[in-house]
């Protein structure tokens, strides 16, 4: 008998007629004799709905608050799938984050897993019932409800998987796996059969929402082998593993678009040590993710520094860099919320000079104007125009070779 973890997106919990292809989908995984266990997203666009609603009721918004409040969404799908399950004649019960013993540190809104005990959902197992558990969330240390990030349902099954010791995590979404690029904004993108933890790391890194980076990291440091698929089609998808790239695979695996970032600037900046550091502490001290940093260099004593960051985090980074600028002195800030960042993914690129120069070459030939760039050692990204980003990822994807022939034909369902 196998233990399955099976998660499921917002997109395929978003109404009663999924809720009831997925309670299908588990009744035949159970039937067939595996143990399962489902670990669910709120309904739709459910979380962002109660985003809405505290915005609306408080600018505050203190993290234990925010957690009680956004928790509910992913108990709402665990009590109502549980419910369908039941039609069908299958035993299962649903269990919260902290029920299952998520236990996380303290930092609301993005807690970290220290341990999953799980001593439920083994005897609920034991019992013979499928467990249906709430994404996103756990318990603190300090017996407080905690979130661990947008998208964390992801986390919650590859922990989930990793301390069940499961034979597979399926991750059910609403496209056929994972592609070379997002396939809503290139249809040419091209399914991947396979792809390693190392790319698929950053690409989520970069900013591809099909997988969230932190289950990636966990999946990937504790060896858990995952398989992206569709809850509409059904069809095998794509796995995501540890196993070595074979000769014949290209050099750039992905191109990754994401536009959730914001830039901001800060103009005259006193050229002088320590500055950096002034700005950039109080914002990691605030949890706030810087990604890209640019210093240009200085002219008569002064520079100006842009960074991104993720938008969400804005209203709180805002008060800090206003704050710092006045402190150190500087002359103003920028912020632009109307950029994307495109990034090229691929292993190869290590053994392959050139890849960033290409990829510059094509955008200007699209008169992509570049406004940030940064490199690892298997990614390029850069900063462009919100506008500019579709034209900029699809004339990538054919000049790196990605396009499939076709576009891409499964059903896309809107985000409602
Ligand atoms: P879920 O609600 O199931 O977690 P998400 O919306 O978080 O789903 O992630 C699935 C979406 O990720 C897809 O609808 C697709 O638009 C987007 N996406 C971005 N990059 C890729 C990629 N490389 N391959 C497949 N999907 C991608
Ligand atoms: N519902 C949460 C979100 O929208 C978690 C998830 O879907 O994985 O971010
Ligand atoms: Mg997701």
């Amino acid at each position: 008998m196998a233990l399955i973890v099976q998660k499921y997106g917002g997109t395929s919990v978003a109404d009663p007629d999924r809720i009831h292809a997925v309670a299908d989908n588990i009744a035949i995984t159970k039937r067939r004799g595996n143990e399962v266990v489902v670990v669910v997203s709120a309904m739709g666009k459910a979380t962002d709905n109660l985003i809405a609603l505290a915005n609306s009721v408080s600018s505050k918004q203190p993290g234990r608050e925010m957690d009680m409040l956004l928790t509910t969404g992913e108990r709402q799908t665990a009590a109502l799938l549980t419910m369908a399950l039941a039609d069908r004649g299958v035993e299962a019960i649903s269990l919260t984050g902290s029920q299952v013993g998520i236990i996380t540190d303290t930092e609301h809104r993005k807690a970290k897993i220290i341990e999953v005990k799980g001593d439920r959902v083994r005897a609920a197992l034991a019992e013979g019932k499928v467990c249906v558990v709430a994404g996103f969330q756990g318990v603190s240390t300090a017996k407080e409800i905690t979130t661990m990030g947008r998208g964390a349902s992801d986390l919650t099954a590859s922990a989930l998987a990793q301390a069940m010791d499961a034979e597979s995590c399926e991750i059910y979404t609403d496209v056929t796996g994972v592609f070379t690029a997002d396939p809503r904004i290139v249809p040419q993108a091209r399914k991947l059969q396979k792809i390693h933890f190392d790319e698929m790391l950053e690409m989520a890194g970069a900013g591809s929402k099909v997988l969230a980076l932190r289950s990636v990291e966990f999946a990937r440091n504790h060896d858990v082998p995952l398989h992206v698929r569709s809850a509409f089609t059904w069809e095998p998808g794509t796995w995501v593993t540890n196993e070595e790239a074979s000769m014949e695979d290209p050099i750039i695996s992905g191109v990754v678009t994401d536009m959730t970032e914001a830039k901001v600037t800060v103009f005259g900046v006193p050229d002088r040590p320590g500055i950096s550091a002034a700005m950039f502490e109080p914002l990691a001290d605030a949890n706030v993710n810087v990604d890209m940093i640019v210093q240009n260099t200085s002219t008569e004593g002064t520079t100006d520094i842009s960074f991104t960051m993720p938008m969400a985090d804005m209203a709180h980074a805002e008060e800090i860099v206003s704050r710092v600028a006045g402190e150190i002195n500087a002359t103003g800030v920028s912020h632009d919320n109307d950029i994307a960042k495109v990034s090229l993914v691929g292993a190869g690129m290590k053994s392959s000079p050139g890849i960033a120069a290409k990829m510059f070459r094509v955008l200007a030939d699209e008169s992509v104007n570049i406004h940030m760039i940064s490199t690892s050692t298997i990614r390029v990204s850069v900063v462009c125009a919100a506008g500019d980003m579709e034209r900029a990822a699809r004339s990538l994807h054919t000049a790196f070779g990605l396009d499939s022939g076709a576009d891409y034909s499964a059903p896309l369902p809107t985000r409602k």
